[in-house]
């Protein structure tokens, strides 16, 4: 028999609809074993933990966020908030690496307005290899020295995504394939700083209060990583999708590994980002003749889950345009239940109406969003105002969760929260409430767990203890005072 702690004395919202406020937890091994009002008096010869009146939710679950580049960034310049390619460039000087690694700018807030070239670079450096991504994650620029030594520059039709002068040469600008193909070859760091550097990254989500991350595109260097490492915070990983096959043959399942660390599926990208014009729009980018591109057909992808549905693995598909969204919508109906939407951000009525018809197994989507992409009217027109619209797609039964993206958005959940509730930003707000169940309850439900995200009997002992109580003030102000998993301390103290 495990010893039982009560924590009492609290605000606690459990996220269990017939029993939503108490004061009180009861804890024993792992697991919740009761939650009700001042259970110190039932569970007597108890180890009593006092709250204080702070405030107790379940642990927060990010469905997508990204930890290989969360940890190999840590070796990146960081070039958000810059605000011109001359401060962009002086940046990238403080650099020691052998490869100049930038990341996080937006030419959006340039005061050249306009997207650095190879050009740019090469004039402050002729010599390194430099790559900057931009903050969206999907394009970015190389100079002429690094197009050189990935084999680019004499050969730039090898890979989709590489732009071209009018030269016939590559203006350093590269989307989508290639650029993931030009970071594979990025050198990482000796393995030890890697699982360093992944260590440092998990610690920092657990001291937000995470208590259950999925990683997307995870590759098997990440994947060895994080067996390496010894961590409370529960991880999920979708590999990339071209590991479907090695996976297959090696039959490896869906659920896969352990509490701590688990296989859930795949992840393909499907389109790509507003901000590049490249997301898979019905409608032209607002002053060009772009629709974005379409990177998956319906058939395709009917291959994949089928593949993927044999070994009980989510196919997370990345869509964030109208088109994309429509195209996965394509899929036979028996293979949906197999498909996570990543971000599902452009919703116009049809595409909502068909969503709720059609029912994929689920959404993750990044409320950040909101804030980031003020400029969203401007890129796409009038039908951003059917961006982001998380509360109507839970309101016609869709299972939404909520995620960072991180490294691309924060991914403090407070922070999130916040960008939620905000009546400011684009898309739809969302209640607090509603929000809290997107990146608790319904984040374990999307990554087809049902043991976590409640504080009730027979769940998981995940919580978070804050400061303030989210549901009166700004979730931003309220701290973490501690991050409780399987009713261990993973992160802070408790007084
Ligand atoms: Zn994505
Ligand atoms: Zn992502």
């Amino acid at each position: 028999m495990c010893k039982i702690t009560v924590y009492t004395n609290a605000e606690i919202f459990t996220q269990d609809p017939l029993n939503p406020r108490v004061n009180s937890l009861a804890v024993a091994c792992n697991e919740i074993i009761d939650a009700g009002e001042s259970l110190e008096n039932k569970y007597l010869g108890a180890k009593i933990v006092d709250l204080n009146g702070a405030t107790v939710i379940p642990g927060f679950i990010d469905t997508h966020l990204h930890l290989k580049w969360l940890a190999l960034q840590k070796q990146w310049i960081n070039l958000s908030g810059t605000r011109s390619i001359e401060e962009l460039l002086s940046k990238l000087k403080e650099a020691k690496t052998p490869w100049i690694i930038g990341r996080g700018f937006n030419e959006k807030f340039f005061s050249e307005e306009k997207m650095p070239t190879r050009h740019d670079l090469d004039e402050a450096f002729p010599e390194k290899p430099v790559l900057i991504v931009r903050v969206c994650g999907h394009i970015g620029v190389a100079n002429t020295q690094l197009l050189k030594k990935v084999g680019l520059w004499d050969n730039p039709e090898v890979i989709e995504g590489v732009e071209i002068d009018s030269s016939g040469k590559p203006t350093g600008v590269l989307k989508e394939k290639a650029l993931e193909f030009v970071l594979e070859k990025t050198p990482k760091p000796p393995l030890k700083q890697y699982i360093e550097f992944m260590e440092s990254v998990l610690n920092e989500l657990l001291s937000k209060g995470l208590t259950t991350v999925a990683s997307m595109n995870t590759d098997p260097l990440e994947f060895y990583v994080l067996q390496s490492i010894d961590t409370p915070l529960k991880v999920r990983v979708f590999f990339d999708v071209k590991y479907l096959e090695t996976l297959s043959k090696l039959m490896i399942k869906g659920s896969f590994g352990n509490e701590k660390l688990r296989v859930k599926g795949v992840k393909i990208i499907g389109d790509g980002s507003f901000g590049g014009k490249t997301a898979a729009l019905r409608h032209n980018y607002v002053g060009t003749e772009g629709k974005g591109e379409l990177l998956i057909t319906s058939s395709a992808l009917e291959n994949i889950v089928s593949e993927a549905k044999k070994l009980d693995m989510l196919v997370a598909v990345h869509a964030i345009g109208d088109r994309a969204i429509e195209e996965i919508l394509n899929v036979k109906e028996s293979l949906l239940g197999n498909i996570r939407i990543e971000h599902c951000s452009l919703t116009p009525p049809d595409i909502v109406e068909k969503l709720s018809e059609k029912r994929v197994f689920a959404l993750s989507v990044q409320p950040h969003f909101r804030i980031s992409d003020t400029w969203l009217p401007k890129v796409i027109g009038e039908s951003s105002k059917y961006a982001y619209m998380f509360y109507t797609l839970s309101k016609k039964g869709l299972l939404v969760s909520f995620s960072s993206d991180a490294p691309v958005e924060p991914f403090d959940p407070l922070v999130n929260l916040e960008a939620a509730i905000s009546e400011e930003g684009v898309g739809e707000r969302v209640p607090i409430s509603e929000a809290l169940k997107m990146y608790t309850k319904n984040g374990s439900l999307a990554l087809n767990e049902k043991d976590k995200g409640v504080l009730k009997k027979g769940y998981k002992a995940d919580f978070v203890i804050l400061s303030r109580n989210i549901f009166r003030e700004k979730p931003s102000e309220a701290k973490v005072i501690a991050t409780i998993i399987e009713g261990k301390i993973a992160y802070g103290k408790i007084p």
